[in-house]
């Protein structure tokens, strides 16, 4: 057993380990979507130490199932309706399998070229499926990379606006001025934590009031960086959001084009879960103004089939990026790079290494098409709306939030405030202990909300309509 697995070994395993996810991807629907053990029994369950002589993988899959899967949260059932969604499929899997397979470091364009190639040329397919601006594309000034989530594209947009904002001094002298950044106040977490690694500190973060729909008020941005100058900041960065983590709302993007372009403030635009959207021409809309970004990002992890993690991310001038990250020692030298004519993906993040990411993404692309892409989308899309005009039929509930993409935000009625928040509380709580759905919350103008965000490919209807029937029976029982 202490030998290692030999190619054949892995033969006969694969196979088996590849049955055991199809087999789960198969039985998901039966099981409860979450785990109800208290805190620690799985890891009660497994022995205080590594094993000291090796042990076969029929003993690793036993436990799999006895110890593991009864601690899971099934992120891929068919009723979760949780967060946003974090999709994966079989293509993906594939594609990520070999990726493992292969092993390979794609930090240098020469460490491994295809991995490199693949990516920039996923990332140029990427601009066209989704519509995006071709000042994107890796043939002119600009370029795609795979970040392993929305947080690193936007800690590294955030480091390159830097690079700009201090004209270059940043790099070697670190933070030395009171720079500023900004998004809505729904803008999401990860800002603030860019702003805190990055040296700009979270309390230099403004967080920029909203309008009743939930998106940015550009003259509130325009007001809280005349402020800033004025009080002697240096404003670096704003982050503007398609499709808000809260309630998806979107905030626009022409008009906070328009003020950071007066104010020469880089623009990074962040549409971690809603970028998918727009592989539907008729969502494009949500983009608008996207020509404008400076950066832009969004997670294929999220709603576009492809495993976490993977986070797409393009600058529309790759210089400013790779300016404010490289380093280069003596050993990773090599002639590739010292031509110019390739890209090192390592200086568009902030590790070094690097996997293969881009093959789950190819495979993804391949298998679907434009046309499957298309059709997940829109039957997200379509389920979310079914779902709002039952809540909207129903004179106990109320939809608190515009929807235009695949989350539902809704609560029971009141008019008694935190009466209804408590109610609503306990709503949430016993639609999820019933096992056959999953849905968090939020707070929308104050108030508690019930978040139903559909996403995951085994999805249907019937399930949405089933969640519907669970929360609408639910509310008419006593509590
Ligand atoms: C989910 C989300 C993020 C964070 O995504 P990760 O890829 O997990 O870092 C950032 N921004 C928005 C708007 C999100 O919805």
């Amino acid at each position: 057993m202490a030998a290692h697995m030999t190619p054949d070994e892995f033969r006969a395993y694969g196979h088996q380990v590849v049955d055991w996810v199809a087999d789960y991807w198969a039985t998901l629907e039966q099981r409860p979507v979450l785990p109800s053990d208290p805190p620690g029994t799985v890891a009660g369950k497994l022995p205080a130490r590594a094993p000291v002589a090796g042990e076969g993988v029929d003993a690793i899959l036993k436990d799999l199932d006895e110890v593991v899967l009864p601690g899971v949260t099934h992120w891929q059932h068919p009723g979760f309706f949780a967060y946003f969604p974090a999709n994966t499929s079989g293509p993906s899997v594939l594609g990520d399998l070999v990726s493992s397979g292969l092993g390979v470091q794609g930090m240098l364009w020469a460490t491994s070229p295809a991995a490199t190639e693949v990516e920039t040329v996923v990332l140029d397919w990427l601009v066209g499926l989704l519509g995006l601006p071709e000042r994107f594309l890796s043939t002119g000034a600009g370029g795609g990379v795979i970040q392993d989530s929305a947080s690193s594209a936007t800690l590294v947009a955030t480091l390159a606006a830097l690079h700009r904002a201090s004209g270059g001094e940043w790099r070697s002298a670190g933070v030395r001025r009171r720079f500023t950044a900004y998004t809505s106040t729904q803008g999401h977490s990860s800002i603030e934590k860019a702003a805190r690694i990055a040296g700009i500190g979270d309390g230099q973060v403004r967080a920029v009031e909203t309008d009743e729909a939930c998106a940015m008020r550009p003259e509130a941005l325009r007001a809280a960086l005349a402020a800033d100058v004025a009080a002697g900041c240096v404003p670096a960065i704003v982050v503007a959001t398609i499709g808000t983590t809260s309630t998806t709302a979107v905030d626009p993007l022409p008009a906070i084009a328009e003020i950071c372009r007066e104010y020469g403030v880089w623009l990074h635009v962040d549409a971690a879960y809603a970028g998918s959207a727009a592989v539907c021409p008729e969502l494009r809309w949500s983009h608008a103004g996207v020509e404008f970004a400076d950066s832009y990002c969004f997670d294929p992890h999220k709603w576009l089939l492809t495993g976490f993690d993977c986070d797409a991310f393009w600058v529309a001038d790759r210089a400013e990026l790779v300016q404010a990250l490289t380093v280069l020692p003596e050993y990773l030298r090599n002639a590739a790079s010292d031509s110019g004519a390739v890209l090192d993906y390592r200086d568009w993040q902030v590790p070094l290494g690097r996997r293969f990411r881009a093959l789950k993404l190819w495979f993804v692309l391949r298998w679907y098409g434009e046309e499957g892409l298309r059709a997940h989308i829109r039957s997200g899309v379509a389920a979310a709306q079914w779902f709002a005009e039952r809540v909207r039929a129903d004179e106990r509930f109320e939809v608190v939030a515009p929807h235009p993409f695949s989350l539902v935000c809704f609560r029971l009625r009141s008019d008694d405030g935190d009466g209804a928040d408590e109610q609503n509380a306990a709503l949430l709580a016993r639609a999820n202990a019933s096992g056959a759905a999953y849905l968090t919350h939020t707070r929308v103008h104050g108030r508690y909300a019930l978040r139903l965000a559909v996403g995951s490919p085994r999805t249907e209807e019937r399930h949405v309509a089933a969640a519907w029937e669970l929360i609408a029976g639910l509310a008419g029982e006593p509590g």
